[in-house]
């Protein structure tokens, strides 16, 4: 029996809180870590590997596999956590986050499964997708390349350099989905250098443009099913979101953009995200 639209959303509201869960239980193994913008891009991540990318967990390199870049790499806790939950790699290995000699660090590594670039060095990520996407036509393969961009990370100049670029080359094959929480690492964006209006910003590169809220399951899986949005222009999904969703005292403040995750910490956010 196929899955209707009522049971989809829910079976991916259920995997997104599990990557919540699951970005704590990895971020207590380690110390500490990036639980705002783990959170606020965890229904995104869900509906990406749950529902619309093509993957192979069991053969990570398939060829045809869509290809996925964190370009925002600092929410490495959060990609693990998915690609752990999607069978990519050992559950186990969230328990070694941040340990000496584990794949799994703070930052994404092509050591592990999965991870299709090393990413966290910020301003990166949209460069390497459009290389991804351009590669594809070339090569006459028929995948689709998402880039997770930070919205603090634009102020890096080269995510509009590769805007005009993947614009100029009409990759409609390539989207990007901006994770706009409106809060980078030291403050609010508007404090610190603004960056609306968002959408209009990416039109004037050549995008197709989609604003939606980022934790509207719904919302999210309606974009991702209506890719691309146009048949010659790279897609931009603007996503609006809030810094450590699910978790009251991480949410919409910078003061969780990164901070030590202890076992007191841990246990209140379990609390919180329903832990069975
Ligand atoms: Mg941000």
């Amino acid at each position: 029996m196929s899955e209707s639209r009522a049971e989809l959303l829910t079976r991916l509201e259920r995997a997104a809180q599990q990557i919540r869960r699951d970005v704590f239980r990895a971020l207590r193994a380690g110390g500490g870590g990036h639980v705002g913008g783990s959170c606020s891009a965890a229904d995104i991540l869900s509906a990406l590997y749950f529902h619309r990318m093509r993957v192979r967990p069991q053969e990570p390199e398939w060829p045809d596999r869509d290809r996925f870049v964190l370009s925002k790499g600092h929410a490495n806790a959060a990609l693990g956590a998915v690609l752990a939950q999607a069978g990519f790699i050992d559950p186990a290995i969230l328990d070694r986050f941040y340990h000496f000699d584990s794949p799994f660090g703070m930052h994404p590594d092509i050591k592990m499964a999965g991870i299709e670039m090393c990413t966290g060095a910020l301003g990166h990520g949209l460069a390497i997708a459009t290389g991804m996407a351009l590669g594809a036509r070339m090569q006459k393969q028929a995948f689709h390349t998402f880039v997770m961009i930070g919205d603090g990370e634009l102020h890096e100049g080269s995510n509009w350099e590769a805007a005009l670029a993947a614009s100029h080359y009409r990759l409609a094959n390539l989207t990007a989905i901006i994770d706009f929480n409106k809060i980078a690492q030291s403050g609010r964006l508007t404090e610190l250098v603004g960056l609306d209006p968002m959408a209009d910003k990416w039109r004037a590169f050549g995008w197709e443009v989609r604003e939606i809220d980022g934790h509207d399951m719904g919302a999210v899986v309606d974009a991702l099913d209506s890719l691309p949005f146009h048949g010659e222009r790279p897609s931009a999904i603007v996503a609006h979101t809030v810094k450590g969703k699910g978790v009251s005292f991480a949410e919409d403040t910078y003061l969780w953009h990164s901070n030590n995750v202890t076992d007191e910490v841990y246990a209140r956010a379990m609390a919180e995200l329903g832990a069975r």
